[in-house]
C-alpha cells in the first residue's frame, strides 16, 4: 500500500542540546538535530552578540536543515511599556532578531514578541498593548519583504501580561492586522491557561503558524498528563502542515539569561539525545495514528 510522509517539518530546540550559541554550540546543535531526524533547528536568540548568522547559516544547510528563530523580549525592551523609551528599545531588539533570522535563511521568527518574558506585577495597560500592536504591524511589514511569517507565541501568566489565552492571541493578531502575522501554540502553556487541547487548536484554525510540543513539567514526552491525542487529532482535523517543534529544558543545559527567565530550576533529564530521539518518535507516532496505515513515520 501507499504511504505519505509525515504532514510538518518537525523541529527541536537548541536548549535540548545546548546552552548558548556559539560557533562550537551551534555545530554540535546541528549535528544533533540532524542525526536524531529532525528537519528543523528553532535558536533562540536571546544572545544575539555571540552568533555567527552566516557561519550558522551555512552549517544549518550543510545539514540540510530548516530553521525557525524565537525569543521573548527584556522588562528594559518591552514593546508592551507604556514608557516610549522601553518600547524604542523592545523594537530594536525585534529588528535586530528579524535581522538574524534573514541572515541565517529562516522563514519564521516566533515567540513573545509583544512582551518581556516573565511574571509581571500588574495587567497589561491599553496604552502598552496599542505600543506592542503598533511595533508589531511594523515588524510584519519588514518581515514581509523578506518573505518571513511571524508567530504569537501564547504563553502562560507567570511568563506574560499579553497574551495567555488561544482567543486574546487571535485578538492581538486581528488588531495587528498583517496577514503574515500567526499564532504560535505551546501544549505547555496550553496546559496552565486553556480549558483543553482542542478548543484552541480549533479557534486559531488557519491562523495555526507554528506548534511547541511540550510536556506539563517540559520534560519527557508522555512522562505527564497532557492529552496529546486529543492535541494531534485537532491538529489533523484542521489541517495544519506547518512545524511541530519539540520544546524541553532542564538544569542540565542551562542558557544564561533564558534559563533563568523560564524559571527551569529542575533536573528533568540529562541525556539529550535520548530525549530528543523519543520526542521524535513521539510526535511522529501521534501525527501516524492520525492517519493509520498511511503515514509513514520515518520520513
Ligand atoms: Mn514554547
Amino acid at each position: 500500500m501507499t504511504t505519505t510522509p509525515l504532514p510538518n517539518p518537525l523541529g527541536v530546540h537548541a536548549l535540548v542540546w545546548v546552552g548558548d550559541t556559539g560557533d562550537a554550540a551551534i555545530d554540535t546543535a546541528v549535528a544533533k538535530t540532524a542525526a536524531a531526524g529532525f528537519d528543523l533547528l528553532e535558536l533562540s536568540l536571546h544572545d544575539l552578540d555571540h552568533l555567527d548568522v552566516a557561519r550558522t547559516r551555512s552549517a544549518l544547510e550543510s545539514a540540510g536543515l530548516q530553521v525557525a528563530c524565537s525569543r521573548g523580549l527584556a522588562f528594559d525592551a518591552d514593546v508592551s511599556s507604556d514608557d516610549a523609551s522601553v518600547v524604542a528599545r523592545g523594537a530594536r531588539l525585534l529588528e535586530e532578531s528579524l535581522a538574524a533570522t534573514v541572515g541565517l535563511g529562516g522563514r519564521i521568527f516566533t515567540g513573545a514578541l509583544y512582551s518581556a518574558l516573565g511574571k509581571y506585577g500588574r495587567p497589561v495597560t491599553t496604552r502598552g498593548r496599542a505600543n506592542a500592536v503598533a511595533v508589531i504591524r511594523d515588524v510584519a511589514r519588514a518581515a514581509r519583504r523578506d518573505g518571513v511569517t511571524l508567530g504569537i507565541e501564547i504563553c502562560n501568566r507567570y511568563e506574560t501580561n499579553v497574551v495567555n489565552t488561544a482567543v486574546q492571541a487571535l485578538e492581538l493578531v486581528e488588531d495587528i492586522g498583517e496577514d503574515n502575522v500567526t499564532v504560535h501554540l505551546d501544549t505547555y502553556h496550553m496546559n496552565i491557561e486553556e480549558n483543553d487541547m482542542t478548543g484552541p487548536v480549533l479557534a486559531v484554525a488557519e491562523r495555526l503558524g507554528y506548534v511547541h510540543i511540550g510536556e506539563n513539567h517540559r520534560g519527557y514526552l508522555g512522562s505527564g498528563h497532557i492529552d496529546f491525542t486529543a492535541f494531534f487529532h485537532t491538529l489533523a482535523r484542521v489541517g495544519y502542515r506547518g512545524p511541530i517543534t519539540f520544546e524541553s529544558f532542564s538544569s542540565a543545559v542551562v542558557a544564561p539569561c533564558l534559563s533563568a527567565d523560564l524559571a527551569v530550576w529542575r533536573n528533568l533529564w540529562d541525556n539529550g539525545e535520548r530525549l530528543a530521539r523519543h520526542a521524535r518518535a513521539f510526535i511522529a507516532n501521534h501525527l501516524a495514528a492520525c492517519a493509520p496505515e498511511t503515514i509513514d513515520v520515518a520520513s
